[in-house]
């Protein structure tokens, strides 16, 4: 899978994806990483992209044509058109599902925006998904890239040694993961859940099957109005004195 992210700071993101998992997936070739530096479209010795906003008010806006150009240099060596991802606290909220529905595409284009933002023109021009990571306001798009090329990256096969880790993660089945464990046994007089440690494979489903649906209750009750709870289940958390 093909990642292109166009940005004013292309070092911040080649720094923090060419580690751990994400960069040994580089080094299998499973993913690459293709920062192209906006600035360099500048189209002005100065390498200045950015300018008052019209109207007035505070900072500087990204200009267009330079994010044209570089966006379009990416689109003639593809040959055609690419999906373009525009980082906004204004998009849509992502998600694992969304996340599952990009990981299809062979090629992402991730344009990051800084200061107040980018001129709109452009943005109309260029984009095909609006894509936020949260409610609040970052100085940039560059972390928020990271965070979906990263999600996106543990979805390619072969990037996580152990395919089944991404399928029975949280969110997975809109349920959270249940509790994890490992050595030692007992660690500052707290022992591991017994059924852990029986050997019993199907006990072993049935408890974590059973933690997973406790905690999202608990923790993220929204998550269960799409979680497929058995009848058992929803008595369960009736018990529990959840509203299912
Ligand atoms: N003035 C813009 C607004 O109110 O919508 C915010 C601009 S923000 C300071 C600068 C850049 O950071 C944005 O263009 C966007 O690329 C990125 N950004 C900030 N918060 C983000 C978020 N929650 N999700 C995705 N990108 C974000």
């Amino acid at each position: 899978m093909k990642f292109h992210v166009l940005t004013l700071f292309p070092e911040m993101v080649n720094n923090g994806l060419h580690t751990s998992i994400t960069g040994r997936a580089m080094e299998k070739e499973l993913i690459s990483l293709n920062t192209v530096n906006i600035r360099d479209f500048a189209g002005n010795k100065h390498g200045k992209v950015d300018d008052y906003p019209y109207g007035g008010g505070a900072g500087m806006v990204m200009q267009a044509e330079p994010i044209y150009q570089a966006h379009k240099m990416l689109e003639n060596q593809a040959g055609h058109p690419l999906r373009t991802v525009y980082l906004t606290p204004q998009g849509k909220t992502f998600n694992q599902d969304m996340a599952k529905e990009l990981a299809k595409e062979e090629e992402l284009v991730f344009l990051c925006g800084h200061y107040e933002g980018v001129d709109e023109r452009v943005l109309e021009e260029i984009v095909t998904d609006h894509v936020s990571i949260g409610d609040y306001v970052l100085t940039g798009g560059e972390l928020p890239a990271m965070v979906m090329i990263d999600t996106i990256s543990r979805l390619v096969e072969g990037v996580l040694n152990n395919e089944n880790s991404a399928e029975f993660e949280s969110f997975h089945d809109s349920l959270l993961e249940y509790p994890q464990y490992s050595r030692p046994e007992i660690w500052r007089e707290k022992a591991v859940p017994p059924v852990l440690l029986s050997g019993h494979h199907a006990n072993v489903e049935k408890w974590r099957r059973e933690q997973s649906v406790l905690r999202t209750a608990r923790w993220r009750p929204d998550l269960l109005e799409k979680a497929d709870l058995t009848k058992k289940e929803k008595e369960m958390l009736k018990g529990e004195d959840k509203n299912v």
